[in-house]
């Protein structure tokens, strides 16, 4: 691999990488060289191409020192501790709400709620406020691309309260089909439920058009930004969505941190969903009252260390800037659209690249996901193969798997040959007679 070694590398938060808006080859190896794990052999001698960065990102130097500085130097529980290293982990937990707040253009810090990823702010929403305030006669509009973290929720939620799940159709080209919005979206819509970015088709979706139509009816729209996040700038308020969900782990921070954003009326609506510490005012043998947003939402010991590191991978998308990012990744994703067409046999599920995010999810003709994935996998390109947890959009396609590569702005056009090649060996493989097959 022509990177050069993570260490050694300028702090990516003081120092951003790039001036011109676009990044030359030579700032995405400067990039590459603040991930140390990129720089490694899979299977011996096979140099890495991480394409699976849709499932989780990788994690910048600067990010696992902040995890390494906060247990060596001020782990402590917060809000709690009337002593320094209390008060300093308290500050940074509260300065990475802030961040939060700032990456996503919140009036407030105190709309950023701390999950513990996207699927635990979907579940909060769905029971806290779907599940307690919706009726018989109530509707929530789906579809059929959704995640299952936006999809099975709100079929709780609709099984609780007797309110009734809805999906807007898709189109051909694995879009919705904003035609029949009008149909789809009535009066009796309580809630539009929809993702950003399809983790699947990498389709993106006209927020700011459903936004517009579900407050028209005066239905409340949740965002599932857990892949729009990670790819292009988010404001949530243009288009002001009410609710908006993302996950630590996939924005290079780390796991078991994740996001939910409400606007202030839409929050204090939700119903505390876990009792304990953190999230009271006062308690008593008979009952207990709660405290103000966010700590209300927040019961229990809040993920601190994980709060500072994504407060860490924020400053670092930040300094990128999040269009330069878009930028890049749509540059590798038409790359690897136009190199992978030209691939006999291999269909690509998805609309045209304008209308995208840098995801490309195939089906190689006569070879099942899950060899595809297995064989690229020996050649060191790392892709999921699977249903992606969107099994109703797979049964829509009409196959029970897809192979899936994800690109993050650290990958680079020769991983896409990479990639490109190890798909050609492993359609030729497959055209051997099956006693003769390996890599
Ligand atoms: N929504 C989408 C679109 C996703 O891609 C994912 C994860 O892949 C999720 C929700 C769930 O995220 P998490 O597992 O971090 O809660």
């Amino acid at each position: 691999m022509a990177d050069s070694p993570a260490s050694g590398s300028a702090p990516a938060t003081s120092e951003p990488v790039f001036s011109s808006g676009k990044l030359s080859a030579e700032d995405v190896q400067r990039i590459r060289g603040d991930f140390p794990i990129l720089h490694q052999m899979v299977h011996g001698d096979q140099p890495l191409v991480y394409l699976d960065s849709a499932a989780t990102s990788q994690k910048p130097r600067v990010v696992i020192d902040k995890l390494v500085e906060v247990y060596e130097q001020y782990n402590s529980n917060v809000h709690r501790g009337i002593h320094a290293l209390g008060d300093r982990m308290t500050v940074e937990m509260e300065g990475a709400r802030e961040k939060v707040a700032r990456f996503i253009n919140a009036a407030s810090a105190e709309q950023i709620v701390f999950t513990s990823g996207t699927t635990m702010s979907v579940n909060l929403v769905a029971h806290g406020w779907a599940a307690q305030r919706l009726g018989p006669g109530d509707e929530i509009l789906v579809n059929e691309m959704e995640h299952h973290a936006n999809l099975v929720p709100w079929q709780m939620a609709a099984k609780a309260s007797g309110a009734t799940l809805k999906f807007l159709p898709l189109t051909p080209t694995w879009e919705l089909d904003v035609s029949r919005l009008e149909e789809f979206l009535t009066r009796r819509t309580k809630l539009v439920a929809v993702t950003g970015m399809s983790n699947v088709t990498g389709t993106i979706n006209p927020l700011e058009l459903l936004t517009r139509a579900a407050h028209d009816v005066g239905a409340r729209i949740f965002v599932d930004a857990a892949q729009s996040a990670a790819h292009g700038p988010v404001d949530v308020r243009s288009p002001d969505v009410d609710f908006l969900a993302f996950s630590g782990h996939k924005l290079l921070g780390p796991t078991g941190i994740g996001i939910l954003y409400g606007k202030a009326d839409a929050l204090e609506e939700i119903e505390p969903l876990f009792g304990g510490g953190h999230m009271i005012n006062e308690v008593t043998p008979e009952g207990s009252t709660w405290a103000a947003l966010p700590a209300r939402l927040e019961a229990g010991t809040a993920p601190f260390a994980q709060t500072a590191g994504l407060g860490v991978a924020l400053d670092y998308l930040s300094n990128l800037g999040m269009e330069t990012i878009a930028r890049q990744e749509q540059t590798l994703l038409e790359l690897a659209t136009s190199r992978l067409e030209t691939i006999p046999g291999v269909t690509i599920f998805g609309p045209p690249c304008a209308k995208k995010g840098a995801i490309v999810s195939m089906t190689v003709d006569g070879v099942h996901a899950h060899d595809l994935a297995d064989l690229l996998d020996r050649q060191g390109v790392a892709i999921r193969a699977g249903h992606h947890c969107t099994m109703p959009l797979h049964e829509r396609f009409g196959v029970a798997a897809t192979a899936r590569a994800s690109f993050a702005f650290y990958n680079t056009p020769e991983e896409v040959e990479q990639l490109a090649a190890a798909i050609e060996k492993a359609v030729e493989i497959f055209k051997r007679p099956r006693r003769s097959r390996g890599v």
